[in-house]
């Protein structure tokens, strides 16, 4: 059998932050066991839904970000099912009127290529409440139920289980950039299905697929949809059918397992939401949101490319955060641009790591960074005197040369001074010499190291490696 290729397509459900919930004035918000749960959320009969408009702001943000269309008009409807955490035996979803319909989600590919997930529609829903299984019962929590959600559906058009993760990683970092969502994962704020089928490629039927459902890591969304793909795989070479069904994916088995059979659409009797009237929207109030659009991670992106120079990678890990890019630019106007983007990548962040803190709690302020930066361009100290600064920095709070004066810490770039040292630590080590002379030049990293130990750490380095070797060839 020629080789089968995967076809994927997801659904993911993305947690609006709105303040209370999407049909209810209950704090949107998890507590004690159903203290978050407004008569609404309850589902008791005469009570009726009124729709929250931030859920709705945010909606059209995110749609905007994913140059989807913002429908004028769309729909609310009943999806109803039995379910003992659904106590009003439906849930109020879109149907055929969402939203936003198209858009996509550009990523990078497996092979580091721009690829665009095309998405078919987004739609406005609440969440279902929760059961909890306890030893001898199981409770109802319902302060999950009516959790403002955003459902995402693309287009099958994915053919690899990391892609898949990417575009969950793209997505988990623009809905955050966007203030969207916190999208915490663990939490459960930003998770997918992920539907797969396998068939031979360039096939022009798509096999039959099954759904895993609510994956909640970029690391579960990889590896559950290869393990299915490997199923089906198996099956289809044994010359076996896949049957249309819903998964669980255990992640400590690492392994998928049968959940249901899947429902089809005729099962749920969707229809219109009599409680609700259709969602219109201006306009005006499109153009309104439009105009608060933040500059967008991709255009920052390639911005911080052509203004500052950053090598593709480093811009990435500034853009995915926003509060870091804005921390670099801050910074940025003060020191020079790439060397402030490698420090904060590299050791502001590694700084950060270590006392458990957030850019929020950071104690540098990006101005001061920015000059700790432009000492160094300048040459007044090394970048190994620059780490001990910045950390004196930090723990201090005083600025960069105030603790390079306190300390004595200028780099030594006098010719004279520099020319004295090597020529010290030359005398004291003629046997490197005569293993220099003879042609081991691995000598070189010995001799600078000790004119460093000498120094300090304060001798210029490019200006002791040029005069180190100059002496060495006299
Ligand atoms: P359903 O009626 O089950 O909701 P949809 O047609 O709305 O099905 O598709 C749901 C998801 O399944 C979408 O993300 C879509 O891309 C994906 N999908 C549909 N057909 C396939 C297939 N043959 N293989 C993989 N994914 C598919
Ligand atoms: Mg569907």
């Amino acid at each position: 059998m020629a080789v089968l290729q995967a076809t994927i397509g997801l659904e993911i459900h993305v947690q609006l932050t709105t303040r209370s919930k999407l049909f209810s004035t209950a704090a949107n918000h998890p507590d004690a066991p159903n203290r978050n749960a407004a008569y609404v959320d309850q589902g008791l009969p005469g009570t009726l839904p009124v729709l929250n408009q931030e859920a709705v702001r945010l909606a059209v943000r995110l749609g905007l970000a994913l140059g989807a269309r913002v429908c004028r008009r769309s729909e609310f409807a009943r999806k109803n099912y039995f379910y003992p955490d659904l106590p009003k035996g439906y849930q109020i979803s879109q149907y055929d009127h969402p939203v936003l319909q198209g858009g996509a989600l550009c990523i990078r590919d497996v092979q580091g290529q721009a690829l665009q997930v095309t998405l078919e529609r987004t739609h406005l829903e609440e969440d279902a409440g929760k059961s909890v299984h306890h030893q001898a019962y199981s409770a109802i929590d319902l302060n999950r139920a009516g959790t403002p959600l955003l459902e995402i559906v693309t287009e099958p058009c994915l053919h690899h289980a990391a892609d898949a993760a990417a575009c969950m990683r793209k997505l988990h970092a623009l809905v955050r950039y966007l203030e969207v969502s916190t999208a915490n994962m663990e939490q459960g704020e930003l998770r997918c299905d992920a539907n797969i089928s396998v068939a031979a490629p360039g096939a022009t039927r798509l096999g039959a697929r099954t759904e895993i459902k609510n994956l909640n890591s970029f690391r579960f969304v990889e590896r559950a949809i290869e393990y299915e793909f490997h199923r089906h795989t198996e099956i289809l070479e044994a010359g076996g059918t896949v049957t249309r069904e819903t998964r669980l994916y255990d992640s400590g088995q690492q392994q998928t397992r049968p959940m249901r059979s899947k429902e089809t659409e005729a099962d749920y009797r969707y229809f219109p939401d009599p409680d609700l009237p259709p969602l219109i929207l201006s306009a005006e109030y499109i153009a309104a949101i439009q105009s608060t659009m933040p500059e967008l991670p991709d255009a920052r992106c390639s911005r911080y490319l052509e203004q500052y120079g950053l090598t593709p990678g480093e811009a990435e890990t500034l853009v995915a955060d926003r509060p870091l890019a804005e921390y670099f630019e801050a910074a940025a106007a003060v020191g020079d641009a790439r060397t402030c983007a490698h420090w904060i990548t590299g050791a502001l962040t590694a700084l950060l790591k270590r006392h458990t803190a957030t850019l929020d709690e950071c104690r540098i302020a990006p101005g001061k960074l920015g000059a700790l930066v432009a000492l160094i361009r300048r040459g007044v100290i090394s970048g190994k005197v620059a780490r001990q600064v910045l950390e004196t920095m930090w723990d201090s709070g005083a600025d960069a040369e105030t603790i390079i004066a306190r300390e004595g810490l200028t780099q030594l770039s006098d010719v004279q001074e520099l020319e004295t040292l090597v020529a010290q630590v030359l005398q004291e080590c003629p046997e490197q010499v005569e293993q220099y002379r003879q042609g081991r030049t691995q000598v070189l990293a010995f001799l600078m190291g000790r004119i460093m130990q000498r120094s300090r750490g304060q001798a210029n380095p490019a200006r002791t490696s040029a005069l180190l070797k100059q002496q060495l060839s006299a």
